[in-house]
């Protein structure tokens, strides 16, 4: 049989984006020769520096390549040197927000999960976090994010403010098929670990919520009745998730709320560095660490590789169906961490000088594990 080979669109982006890249195919082509299997990864700009090389976040080339490819791998977009003032000017995140509208990504899914050799790193008492073992599931391409926007001057409020006249708005909307689909992979992933399902909203207030509502339940009794489904407004929802975060399974939200809260989820584990994302939808999906691109430390090879090596973990399973490949990836992971392994981030006091190791190192570190 002919060796299968997968074509990975490689995003590198900003800051430590190219340097926690680099260790994520370091991993990949090691399950690669380990799995006699070839993975062909293409670079190409988004972000920053195809702002830099050629004006636009996400130029059509990178779009196109991403389409044409079987899996997308993102590291990270953004840095001081595009923030602007200027509501004209091309900002980076344009090209994320971009690229998940223009392969329909409309679900991301974060999963956070405590690793037994970096619950000290929490700032969270060791009983709360606990079997944390969540998964976030957020809707990516409506909401507050992509509604109508404008910044305008406007007379009267000049005259009500002493001469300061700028406005601005937002506009949040929800259609209902936006909320059915999310919804469905909601319960989709419920069904895969403990079959329960936290919808947050707001419905007190927005009446986006209370479409949200409706329709996550009318989802829910139509076609997954046997998932348990409880309903959480957004403010509880945050005390909650630090309060008893091991009771949740699946949170679904929608785009603004999922932000926000996924961060909040993020650092219960004590380091966004070791934090992976799936973005799907119903063609090629896209993998990319949740946090950002690091500008403070970017160039110092200290960066923490290994929410980009479970990213490429969490591709092997859901773009490729290599499940087992997957498995080896994250017990690698966890077995490095055991053997008490540390990026800077996420060293204690405890950690040996001589166990504390540099990205390129980490990656090597995994690869030898594999
Ligand atoms: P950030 O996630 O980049 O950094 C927050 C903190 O976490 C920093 O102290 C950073 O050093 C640390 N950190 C993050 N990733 C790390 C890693 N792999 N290893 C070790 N430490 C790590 O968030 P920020 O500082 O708010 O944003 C920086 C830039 O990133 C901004 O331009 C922002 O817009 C952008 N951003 C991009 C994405 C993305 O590409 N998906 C997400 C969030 C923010």
């Amino acid at each position: 049989m002919a060796k299968a080979t997968y074509h990975v669109c490689t995003l590198p982006g900003d800051g430590i984006g190219p340097e926690i890249m680099a260790e994520g195919k370091k991993v990949l082509a090691a399950v690669g020769e380990k799995a006699d299997v070839d993975f062909v990864c293409e670079d190409h700009l988004i972000g920053g520096s195809a702002i830099d090389a050629c004006g636009s976040p996400l130029p059509d080339a990178t779009l196109d390549a991403a389409k044409a490819s079987d899996a997308v791998l993102l590291a990270s977009v953004g840095g001081p040197k595009w923030d602007s003032t200027d509501p004209k000017a091309p900002r980076p995140e344009q090209g994320l927000l971009g690229i998940r509208k223009g392969l329909g990504l409309y679900t991301n899914l974060r999963p956070v999960k405590i690793y037994d050799a970096l619950a000290g790193a929490s700032t969270l008492r060791p009983e709360v976090i606990k079997g944390v073992d969540l998964v976030i599931v957020r809707e990516l391409t409506g909401g507050l994010y992509f509604g109508r926007r404008e910044r305008f001057y406007d007379e009267e409020g000049a005259g009500a403010n002493g001469g300061r006249g700028q406005r601005a708005y937002d506009t949040m909307e929800y259609r209902e098929y936006e909320v059915e689909r999310i919804a469905r992979k909601a319960f989709e992933a419920a069904r895969k670990r403990r079959n329960k399902v936290t919808s947050v909203d707001k419905r007190n207030v927005l009446e986006t919520s209370r479409l949200w509502r409706e329709v996550v339940h009318r989802v829910h009794d139509e076609e997954f009745p046997e998932v348990e489904l409880e309903d959480l407004l957004v403010d509880n929802t945050a005390m909650q998730l630090i309060n008893r975060p091991a009771d949740f399974d699946v949170i679904v939200t929608e785009n603004t709320f999922g932000d926000i809260l996924s961060d909040e989820a993020a650092q219960i584990t004590g380091s966004l560095g070791m934090l992976a994302s799936a973005s799907l939808g119903d063609g090629v999906s896209l993998f990319e660490p949740s946090a950002g691109s690091a500008p403070d430390i970017a160039g110092k090879g200290i960066a923490n590789p290994l929410a980009q090596i479970l990213s490429a973990g969490m591709m092997l399973t859901y773009a490729f169906d290599m499940t087992e490949e997957a498995g080896w990836v994250e017990s690698a992971v966890e077995r490095v961490l055991d053997d008490g392994w540390r990026t800077r981030d996420i060293a204690d006091d405890a950690t040996p000088a001589d166990h504390v190791l540099g990205t390129a190192a980490m990656g090597d570190k995994v690869v030898e594990y594999l």
